[in-house]
């Protein structure tokens, strides 16, 4: 057995206290590993001073003496500073007085400037440029991190530079690998992969792409093995869960609408798995609006039908109670009993809940993650089904096979994010896919709009027209770039702007870093009819169904993937009336900008979609799938690096044969907490 790894927590570190150990949690840094693998979005080329005279336009490095440092302007402060080489001189201008910065520009002293350079009648400046003490100051590649608010790169860099002085205590776990297993790139360890992706050497740099290519290498790697000790599901043993026919019947005649033939496809092949003594693992993949629930309920009335319980788990509480009010709903006239779970029930309330699902009385237990919690006993567990969730790790498969006793629960998950099948492999290889392929009859496609953020004046007079025709709509911002702190103040931004452009308009905020009651109020409220225009990140909840929000609006279309703007627009889609997307765009748009939004105009298949995206998007067009959430590498890019799973898939099997011991630590290494899908 290879040495276990043990990674100290980022609090472990010097300097960091509780309050910035909270900001890296919004960067999802939690410890040392996480600081390592918080990989640059890009670097920048300071290898070279330019003199003042020589620059051009385009971002340059500067390095020159303070002549004076003065406030300019009297209306709005500026702050100017002059600095002069041997060259010429430069003005550097901050739009505001920063008196501490003020006082350190010192006539004399000598600074180091980054930022672009640009020509006015006055000479030459630059408008807020990153300045450093030059005497502070390295020259070199320099890597820009993706960060939050309250932590600049500069502190980045240096926390990453801690970790960097830990490496020596990760074992470098992998054996030498026969050459079929490895893409062709000159062997780097694990170790000299992280330190080049975080401290570039300054000669013949590539880019950063060897180091980044090896060790996306590695996490692919990682993801794979954890799929692969699968095999001994066949080896565990489940319930058999049999439909009764007389409640199916009962079932099927008070549901206002037929099941489409894909459903009907779906359900006939998870009762065939549930009918079997083995765990069904399977992963129900249909858009949004192909209606998965009811499928779901099925499943769970197989489940009821012989005396099993039902944990059906939602990401939120708002949709955990959409589902209990439904399938209350379906359930009750048939004298099945439902339960639900959520942090915001009375102590009573809660115990009485418990009680009954202890006791075996609650046949479907709907809830979030609170499902997990100690207190929450099952009378006999037999089937788990996950709605809308990404991240639902062994760790949790784990807890409710624990709450199940003997036998191993069958597992059903459901995603309306489409997974092309080269992603499905390695993310959820050890299910099965059913695919609802189909949407009910009578829905329409919504209708997708292009648009130029130059037509913003006659979008808000269409959008007054609307609201004021009593129906809601949906606004969704994106972050722009990096430099700006982080989505959630976009949308603020913008519910401002809006409420300022449509008074009399009840506009509604959503973003991730609002507290989860905050959101869940706001989202509550929306489909309440309380709020009219519902300003949201692109996190808005997923499957949360408003039926009379039949238009949204997506800022910075151009910066979205195209599963990612289908996945969006499909919220809108609900209502029977026809509903209304417009992609709104900064121009100018490139070619390829243009063709991407066309064909997210005119096709409305997600997996289509999905498939296209990973086709199109090119290098360095990376936004998107860190933000949809479907699948979160830490380093590899399936649209670059999809192109090295054969090598992945060898060595997977290679080192199962050889080196079975090295596993648990790349594992341990690579893959999130809770995010080790090995069992069950
Ligand atoms: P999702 O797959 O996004 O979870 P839902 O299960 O929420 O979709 O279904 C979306 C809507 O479609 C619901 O309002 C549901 O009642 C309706 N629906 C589901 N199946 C059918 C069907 N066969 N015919 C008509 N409407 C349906
Ligand atoms: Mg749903």
């Amino acid at each position: 057995m290879a040495e276990a790894v043990s990674i100290p927590s980022v609090l472990s570190l010097p300097s960091i206290g509780p309050s910035l150990a909270a900001k890296l949690r919004r960067l999802e840094i939690a410890d040392a590993r996480d600081l390592l693998l918080h990989a640059p979005l890009r670097y920048e080329d300071r290898r070279r001073i330019t003199p003042i005279a020589a620059s051009q336009a385009g971002k340059v490095l500067i390095e020159g003496e303070v002549v004076l440092a003065d406030i300019v302007g009297k209306r709005r402060p500026m702050l100017v500073c002059r600095l002069r080489d041997g060259s010429g001189v430069l003005d550097l201008r901050f739009f505001h007085d920063y008196p501490w910065l003020r006082r350190r520009l010192i006539p004399g002293s000598r600074w180091r400037c980054y930022g672009e350079v640009r020509t006015t009648l006055h000479g030459r400046e630059m408008i807020h440029p990153e300045l450093e003490p030059a005497a502070q100051a390295t020259l070199g590649i320099l890597p820009i991190y993706p960060s939050t608010m309250g932590i600049s790169q500069r502190a980045l860099r240096r926390l990453i530079e801690h970790a960097l002085r830990l490496l020596e205590q990760i074992p470098n776990w992998l054996p030498q690998l026969p050459k079929a297993c490895l893409p062709a790139w000159a062997p780097l360890s694990l170790q000299e992969a992280l330190r080049e992706l975080h401290q570039p050497s300054a000669q013949d740099w590539d880019g950063g792409e060897r180091c980044r290519r090896r060790l996306a290498w590695e996490e692919l790697l990682a993801h794979r093995l954890a799929f692969r000790s699968q095999n001994a599901r066949a080896e565990l043993r489940a319930p058999q869960l049999l439909l009764d026919l007389k409640l199916e019947s009962e079932f099927r005649r008070r549901l206002p609408y037929r099941l489409t033939s894909a459903q009907e496809r779906v359900i006939a092949e998870i009762s065939a798995d549930l009918a079997k003594e083995c765990p069904m693992g399977r992963l129900l993949q249909g858009d949004v609006g192909s209606g998965k629930t009811v499928v779901a309920a099925l499943a769970a009335l197989s489940a009821a039908s012989c005396g099993w319980q039902t944990a059906l788990m939602a990401p939120t509480e708002i949709l955990a109670e959409q589902h209990y009010r439904l399938w209350q709903a379906w359930f009750a006239p048939l004298g099945i009993e439902v339960a639900l779970l959520t942090s915001r029930q009375s102590g009573s309330e809660r115990q009485a809940t418990l009680g009954s699902v202890a006791l075996g009385k609650a046949s479907v237990v709907i809830g979030t993650h609170a499902l997990f919690q100690k207190e929450v006993r099952f009378s006999r567990l037999g089937l788990v089904i996950v709605d809308e969730q990404h991240r639902f790790g062994v760790d949790q498969r784990l807890a409710l096979k624990a709450k199940a006793q003997n036998l191993t629960p069958h597992y059903l998950v459901m995603t309306a994010t489409p997974i092309p099948r080269t992603l499905a492999m390695l993310r959820y290889g050890d299910l099965e896919v059913s695919v609802l392929d189909e949407l009910p009859p009578g829905r329409k496609p919504v209708e997708t709009y292009v648009m130029s953020e130059i037509r913003r004046a006659e979008l808000i007079a269409r959008l007054k027209r609307w609201l004021g025709s009593g129906r809601q709509a949906y606004w969704v911002c994106t972050l722009i770039e990096e430099s700006e702190a982080w989505p959630g103040e976009a949308a603020e931004k913008a519910a401002e702007t809006l409420r300022y452009e449509l008074p009399g308009v009840r506009v509604g905020l959503v973003h991730g870093r609002m507290k989860a009651e905050v959101k869940d109020q706001a989202m509550a409220a929306f489909k309440a009819g309380e709020i009219d225009l519902l300003v949201a990140t692109t996190v808005i909840e997923v499957g949360v169904d408003v039926p009379n929000a039949g238009l949204m609006v997506i800022e910075n279309a151009e910066r979205l993937g195209l599963a990612q703007l289908h996945q969006l627009r499909g919220r809108v889609g609900r209502g029977g009336e026809q509903s209304y997307c417009i992609l709104l765009y900064k121009p100018p748009l490139t070619g390829a900008a243009r063709q991407r939004l066309d064909y997210v105009r005119s096709c409305h298949d997600g997996l289509a979609l999905a498939e296209k995206d990973l086709e199109l998007r090119g290098p360095g067009e990376v936004l998107g799938t860190r933000q949809s959430g479907a699948l979160q590498f830490k380093i590899a890019d399936l649209s670059r690096d999809r192109d090295l799973l054969p090598e992945v898939h060898r060595a997977a099997e290679w080192l199962e044969q050889n080196a079975p011991s090295v596993i648990p630590n790349l594992l341990a290494f690579w893959l999130e907490h809770g995010e080790r899908y090995a069992e069950v």
